[in-house]
């Protein structure tokens, strides 16, 4: 066989699909959040990124900055090994406390991702407990999906935050079972919210155990940052809360809060576990400062929440078409995967402004869109340059737009 060959030709049928993702290579500026370098054709451009997932800019916060400073001083770069043979550091011990606090668990237990902790956790859960079956959300992120299929357990869907479609489910299946319901509480595409309480009350009904995943929750939302199930008072009825700290805590790696028997069983079974070098000391350091200065302090939320009514409520009074929700992502809908590639080229391009087109199979065919996501140091007249630019794009691109009474 000729591989090469190979490899060249299901990257072409990718980019006559227009699906083939392209980076765009960024340098981010620490204290110039939302602004960075882009570089392009040999060349370096300045741009606006209205495209992250550092949703509060964290990633450039002093204390943040300072406490990773000071663990790489006191204590080198790596973890120097796996979590069991020599890798943990007092750092992720005191990060473990501090997230089993944030979600009102007895104990929390760090991966290298989000993405991580979401496979191992549900492989090892759903393949260990004799039986198991797992009731999966449709819309489920991948790292879900991928988890719940490497473990071989028998798996049911349910539809999209449908729970009608959930106690279907759960009724169809022998009341002594063993079950685990997974989902999310905001879906990071349509930014849509789980109702929770409903699940959790179905979930219980059935004897279920409930998984939810609050990676776009976390930092944003609840009082202390604790996430949406924190904001509805509902954290004490999950099973397992599973969050990331690269999303709005700004730094790296993932976790599971729950029970301290939970965690102890996913610490000595998990192979995504065990078998990995353990998260940099720096890392856990700043992702400690981060969760601990967001549980004090409001004033990031409050913003963010702002500055997200704000790009709303602007983007409407022009016609843009978002989709409706009551989180801080503003999918704007293009419906087309060749236009949306072409606007956000156009966006990048002539206005500075950077907006990563999202296509399938990250979202269904017709419905590809640009997912913006404000934060709280987008200033009003990043708003107005945004706002205007797309404006303009609508019109050359002949795109549909919304009455705004619509
Ligand atoms: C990003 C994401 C993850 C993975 O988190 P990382 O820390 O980026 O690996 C998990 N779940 C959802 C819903 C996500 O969007």
């Amino acid at each position: 066989m000729d591989y090469q060959a190979y490899f060249n030709s299901q990257l072409d049928a990718l980019r006559a699909e227009g699906r083939y993702r392209v980076f765009a290579d960024l340098e981010r500026h620490a204290g110039q959040f939302p602004r960075a370098t882009r570089h392009a054709d040999g060349g370096v451009h300045d741009v606006t990124v209205w495209c992250s997932n550092d949703y509060l800019g964290m990633g450039q916060h002093p204390k943040v900055l300072a406490a990773m400073h000071e663990a790489i001083d006191r204590c080198g770069a790596g973890a120097g090994g796996t979590r069991n043979i020599s890798g943990t550091n007092h750092y992720h011990i005191l990060l473990e406390q501090e997230l089993a606090d944030l979600h009102g668990k007895e104990a929390a237990l760090l991966f290298t991702s989000g993405y991580v902790s979401n496979w191992a956790a549900l492989s090892t859960l759903a393949s260990k407990i004799p039986d198991c079956v797992v009731v999966s959300d449709e819309g489920n992120h991948a790292s879900m999906i991928e988890g719940i299929r490497h473990s071989r357990a028998q798996v049911r869907i349910f539809k999209h935050n449908d729970t009608a479609d959930l106690e279907r489910v759960l009724a169809s299946l022998p009341p002594e079972q063993p079950k685990l319901v997974a989902f999310e509480s905001v879906y990071s595409m349509d930014g849509d919210i789980a109702p929770i309480a409903a699940i959790c009350d179905v979930a219980e009904k059935y004897g279920a155990m409930t998984y939810l995943d609050e990676v776009h929750g976390v930092g944003l939302y609840g009082p202390r940052g604790g996430g949406v199930a924190e904001r509805e008072g509902l954290m004490h009825r999950l099973t397992v809360i599973e969050g990331t700290l690269g999303k709005a805590f700004g730094v790296f790696g993932g976790y599971i809060a729950a029970s301290t028997a939970l965690c102890d069983f996913i610490r000595s079974f998990a192979s995504g576990f065990i078998f990995t070098t353990a998260l940099p000391p720096s890392v856990a350091a700043g992702a400690c400062a981060s969760i601990r200065h967001l549980k004090a302090s409001n004033a990031e939320r409050e913003r963010h929440q702002e500055r997200v009514a704000l790009v709303r409520q602007k983007l409407e009074a022009v016609g843009i078409p978002c989709l409706a929700n009551d989180s801080h992502i503003i999918p704007v809908m293009v419906g087309d995967p060749v236009k949306c590639k072409m606007i956000s080229d156009w966006l990048l391009e002539r206005s500075g402004i950077y907006i990563q087109p999202i296509n399938y199979p990250t979202v269904p065919r017709g419905t590809e869109r640009l997912r913006i996501t404000p934060s709280p140091l987008h200033s009003d007249g990043d708003i107005d340059r945004l706002v205007t630019a797309l404006s303009d794009l609508w019109q050359q691109c002949a795109l549909g737009r919304v009455s705004a009474a619509a």
